[in-house]
């Protein structure tokens, strides 16, 4: 029996291990992989962080509990800040808005009451949502913001990922424990949270009534329901590794011993999803409730937007439980985007794709300038994709990546991006590969200004650079494509020794660097230095201003 097994307790030779042995395990593994930004949730998906990663997470989470109670938003605030990020969705921002300040309203009032102990007698009904609406319209990007600005912690993930077996951790009680880890820890902040399931349609147990009964669907509605209305989810299970984790996380922070549970009472939950389908059932209903009418006021109700005329009826003829539905008040949806509103996006949204890609561009130096007709001609490939908005990453991706691939690092320093652009890329690219082996001559004089100035300043000494060498020096910038300053910095990094030994034989301080100092660097400076001991010698001898003969 080898020591480590007689360590262990009597009886767990064969079991599984114990809850303090998996502690440990864990505790290692924790401390190895640095904490906080680790999920093992496999359906959970990233979306940016709300709670900033950077200063004191302690006083985040109270910060962000104290604004909970300070709670004083109004819709057309709320809607006000959406405006800034998402285009069009004017009555899901308008629905979004109110639900949210109402949930949030009335956390104030609940935490307010709490230590009188009087919440209960607080009768609400929470406000979930579901939003209906095709892929890439802003739903996530609606509900993120929303979070960012209350400043709750917020988690989203695919409900299809629910119905699929034998996955470790595929539990709906797991997406409780994200909100947890999300709020760093801290139970209280992750009550309020916000949980976000997308394409929530796909648990429907059939779908515009051709498909037959989904039983793992349903179950999943079941579990949820019990979510959304209010159960206590166990934080830390002795076989369930992120529960492990938290309660570390916790103790690790220093602070006290946290609950064992979280509520989800006051947890708002918004689900999503595309519902194809479903505007068949809701016209049916529609126009059968119109017999006797107008055949041209028919038309007009299937061309209309049916959605808005959605129902509680229509989602249970759709394939949803009668209570999972219920538990769904607000309704909201979601309109198909075309290309005028890609281009509202592209010049207007404050988290516009452009804005990033000018970011990335002048991060090596480079100004990108997207001009009207571009934004055009990407607005219309983009509704070709038939994806919503996220096509506008896809054709920007596919249209630049070349441009991004060759330009960094030449001398290219302005990228147009133009229609022209766009319809002849390998021309255009052609074109700016040739400037960008064209090497600006006074961007490199400017470059070798720098550099002298720079040494001057570092050492006390000059260097002046000759018209030759700063010829050889464009020359080179262009071959190897770096930049001036960075060739001159390598090869004269220890020319202040020298420089400095010469000045301290012959008293100068000026020396002029040739195109020679550029192909040998060494071999002109140990020249230098040479003779610089004989014109001492001779200076000494003859008393001659010789000095200036070293220079050659
Ligand atoms: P989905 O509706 O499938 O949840 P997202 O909200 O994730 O789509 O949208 C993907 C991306 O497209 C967003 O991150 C955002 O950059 C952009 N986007 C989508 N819809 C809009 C919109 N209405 N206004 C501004 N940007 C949008």
């Amino acid at each position: 029996m080898s020591d480590k097994d007689k360590e262990r307790k009597p009886g767990k030779e064969d079991g599984p291990p114990s809850p303090e042995e998996m502690q440990e395990t864990l505790k290692d593994l924790f401390s190895k992989i640095g904490g906080k930004g680790v999920s093992f949730n496999p359906f959970v998906q990233e979306v940016d962080p709300v709670i900033p990663d950077e200063g004191d997470s302690d006083e985040v989470v109270v910060d962000a509990l104290a604004s909970l109670d300070d709670f004083n938003l109004v819709p057309r605030e709320v809607k006000a800040h959406l405006d800034r990020f998402v285009i069009r969705q004017d009555d899901a921002k308008k629905a979004l808005s109110i639900a949210v300040c109402d949930h949030y309203n009335h956390a104030k009032n609940v935490r307010a009451m709490e230590d009188a102990g009087e919440e209960d007698s607080l009768e609400y009904q929470k406000q979930n949502v579901i939003v209906v609406g095709p892929t890439g319209v802003g739903k996530t990007y609606l509900v993120k913001h929303i979070a960012e600005m209350i400043g709750v912690p917020f988690v989203k993930a695919d409900a299809t990922k629910f119905s699929e077996t034998g996955y470790v951790g595929g539990d709906v009680d797991d997406l409780v424990r994200e909100l947890v880890r999300k709020a760093d820890g801290n139970v209280e902040l992750a009550e309020y949270g916000i949980i976000y399931i997308d394409e929530v349609d796909k648990l429907a147990g059939k779908s515009g009534g051709n498909f037959g009964k989904d039983v793992s669907g349903r179950g999943v509605q079941t579990t949820l329901l019990k979510l959304m209305e209010e159960t206590e989810v166990a934080l830390s299970n002795p076989m369930d590794m992120k529960g492990q984790m938290m309660s570390m996380m916790a103790l690790e922070r220093g602070g006290k011993p946290q609950k064992e549970t979280i509520n989800t009472r006051h947890i708002l939950f918004i689900v999503s999803g595309a519902f194809s389908g479903l505007e068949k059932i809701v016209s049916k209903r529609v126009l059968s409730g119109q017999i006797g009418f107008q055949v041209d006021e028919r038309d007009e109700v299937e061309d209309g937007e049916l959605f808005k005329r959605l129902e509680t009826q229509d989602f249970i003829e759709y394939g949803f439980e009668a209570e999972f539905i219920g538990r769904l008040p607000v309704r909201v949806v979601c309109e198909k985007l075309d290309r005028n509103d890609f281009v509202s996006i592209m010049k207007f949204s404050e988290g516009s794709i452009l804005r990033q890609y000018e970011r990335e561009f002048e991060a090596y130096g480079i100004h990108a300038h997207f001009d009207g007709s571009a934004i055009e001609r990407v607005a219309e490939l983009a509704e070709r994709e038939d994806t919503g908005a996220r096509a506008l990453m896809t054709v920007l991706a596919e249209m630049l990546r070349e441009f991004k691939f060759e330009l960094p690092g030449t001398s290219v320093s302005e990228l147009k991006v133009d229609a022209e652009l766009i319809d002849n890329k390998e021309a255009v690219l052609a074109k700016y590969r040739e400037e960008g082996l064209r090497v600006d001559i006074e961007k490199v004089r400017d470059e070798v200004g720098i550099y002298a100035r720079e040494f001057n300043t570092k050492h006390g000494v000059t260097m002046e650079f000759t018209e030759g060498a700063v010829m050889v020096l464009a020359e080179l910038s262009s071959l190897q494509g770096r930049s001036v300053l960075q060739i001159c910095r390598s090869k004269f990094k220890d020319y202040q020794f020298g420089l400095k030994l010469i000045q301290g034989n012959s008293g100068r301080d000026c020396f002029e660097i040739t195109r020679e100092a550029i192909e040998d660097a060494d071999k002109f400076l140990s020249d230098m230095v040479v003779c610089s001991y004989k014109v001492s010698e001779k200076d000494a001898d003859a008393g001659e201003d010789a000095d200036e003969a070293c220079n050659k």
